[in-house]
């Protein structure tokens, strides 16, 4: 196929104000579409359910974003018949099939880029700056992966002996169940889904119980684009009720999972018992973060404040690489700190709907909960420094920016909080500040901001991290660009958006004729 070399999706300038009245505009369509009903596909049939999930705009909780039907393990039984059925055709067509379909999925997110942010702010509580670049890596993942497919489609070389053709290809694995999460709900869901469906396999797509209405549209997306009824079922639900049975099942070859990591540790656990089925199920989980940014003490200490800040606030810290410690070198700790909670009491929070917005809300009330606790925690075992409010969560679960002084070994330097709550720590010396980052079961991104090139060296091979990442932010990874994945706890270190990404999708298979 003669496609165009890849490149990342371009961003779009909300200050621009023609873009601004086109996003305004995209915000009416979505309100107009809002509190619809949106049923269960699998297959051919569009099934309604006795449950319903009612999704919520939290920044506005009274303002339902739609329903969608709830499957139990009923329907998940249904979804997996038909993953299974289906893929005995699917698996069966060209590379070139699926890599149009999925090329045809991306020109429809770009032609609805602005209505796809509307609803990444209502159902998520994003602002357009942060929804624009997730919506862009969403068709970053369809374009990347299909490109990907096409190099990978006759296999890779290997060496013959003489009077034999050694051969070494992929094919597809069976059924994948696609667990996804609520804080990326296009970008992650698209990247898992077809990254599993371009390789050839057929797809149970369980999208977060917050976001489900974002997944619906995505189904719409890939029906247009000519996905074959049955290649993936999209099937709603709550993953305590139907989460485990399509884990266990022995139909479900893989599963390709993004969460947290209690769950992520369930779903290898239960995926791991034997129940019938002739392989052993592979599990792809990208898991949780307690990411850091250590600052040396010869660093740009404008930059690392800029960039902790950014790194910790964008998305109200619910990104799985946002900053949530910040490891200060003794020697420039105060300068630092006093220049980061400058900025953070500078940041604007409110809707994402208004202009001149930094950060909105947190995704629903058990997060809000959640990050209240860790709040009372963190007062407790350290010094508030700023923030540390919280508002009435019926009119929207909003928690300002917050800054904890703490030791390393405190509980909100150790545990993911998963919102907007900085942790910052002393370190005595550049080695005691990487120990600290090391030191927790985690390790998915991680920054240091530094002048010093044996430092950069040191970390370069000694930080725990999948993305490790020099004198900038440590989030929002590019696909093609910053593959991204993380050791220990944060994952099995599949790298999203990277070269060894697809063959995780495949059984490789190695055909030799003597001649
Ligand atoms: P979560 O673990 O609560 O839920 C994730 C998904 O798992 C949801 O669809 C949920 O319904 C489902 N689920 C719940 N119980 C299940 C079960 N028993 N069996 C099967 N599925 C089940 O996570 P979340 O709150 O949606 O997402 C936030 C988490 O995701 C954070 O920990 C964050 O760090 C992580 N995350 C990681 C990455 C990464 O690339 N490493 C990216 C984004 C988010």
């Amino acid at each position: 196929m003669g496609l165009l070399p890849y490149k990342n999706e371009p961003y779009l300038d909300f200050t621009d104000e023609e873009v601004r009245r086109g996003l305004d505009d995209a915000f009416k369509q979505v309100e107009g579409d809002l509190g619809k009903s949106y049923p269960l596909r699998i297959g051919e049939s569009r099934i309604d359910t006795d449950g319903e999930i009612v999704s919520v705009n939290p920044s506005k909780p009274s303002q339902v974003i739609g329903r969608t039907a709830s499957a139990t393990e009923r329907e998940a039984d249904m979804a997996l018949s038909t993953a299974t059925k289906t893929f005995e055709g699917w698996s069966r067509t060209t590379a070139e099939y699926r890599a149009r379909i999925m090329l045809r999925a991306a020109g429809i997110m770009r032609r609805r880029k602005l209505e796809l942010i509307g609803w990444e702010v209502y159902e998520s509580g994003k602002v357009p700056s942060e929804a624009v670049a997730h919506v862009a890596e969403a068709i970053d993942f369809l374009e990347y992966y299909s490109r990907e497919m096409l190099r990978l489609k006759d296999g890779v070389p290997v060496y013959s002996l003489p009077g034999e053709e050694s051969r070494y290809f992929y094919q597809p694995m069976g059924v994948g169940v696609v667990i996804a999460p609520w804080n990326f709900p296009l970008a992650i869901l698209t990247g898992m889904s077809s990254a599993a469906m371009v390789t050839g396999n057929t797809v149970v797509l369980k999208p977060s119980e917050s976001t489900s209405v974002i997944a619906a549209i995505y189904a719409d997306i890939m029906a247009e684009a000519g996905l074959p009824e049955g290649v993936m079922s999209y099937l709603p639900g709550y993953g305590s009720e139907m989460g485990d049975y399509l884990v266990s099942d022995p139909r479900t070859r893989f599963v390709s999972f993004t969460g947290s990591m209690n769950t992520g540790l369930r779903i290898n656990e239960l995926a791991a018992k034997p129940n019938g089925q002739p392989w052993i199920k592979k599990v792809l989980a990208e898991m949780g973060g307690k990411d850091a940014m250590v600052v040396d003490d010869d660093a740009d200490l404008d930059s690392a404040a800029r960039d902790i800040v950014l790194s910790a606030y964008g998305y109200g810290g619910q990104k799985c690489s946002a900053a949530s410690r910040a490891i200060l070198h003794e020697k420039v700790y105060d300068t630092v700190l006093e220049k980061v909670v400058e900025q953070t009491n500078n940041l604007n929070q409110g809707q994402p709907t208004e202009p001149g917005i930094d950060l909105g809300p947190v995704i629903n009330h058990d997060q809000f909960e959640k990050v209240s606790g860790y709040l009372e925690t963190g007062k407790g075992e350290g010094e508030l420094i700023t923030g540390g409010d919280t508002t009435d969560p019926e009119s929207g679960y909003f928690v300002s920016p917050t800054i904890l002084g703490v030791n390393p070994r405190a509980t909100v330097a150790q545990e993911e909080i998963f919102g907007p709550v900085l942790s910052v720590i002393k370190a005595n010396s550049f080695e005691n500040a990487l120990e600290i980052a090391n030191d927790t079961p985690y390790g998915l991104t991680g920054g240091v901001y530094s002048r010093n090139r044996e430092h950069l060296e040191i970390a370069r091979h000694e930080y725990q991290a999948g993305n490790v990442y020099f004198n900038r932010t440590i989030t929002g990874s590019l696909v093609g660009v910053q593959p991204f994945g993380g050791f220990g706890m944060s994952g099995t270190d599949s790298k999203a958006g990277g070269p060894d990404y697809l063959p995780q999708h495949m059984l490789p298979r190695t055909v030799v004729e003597r001649f």
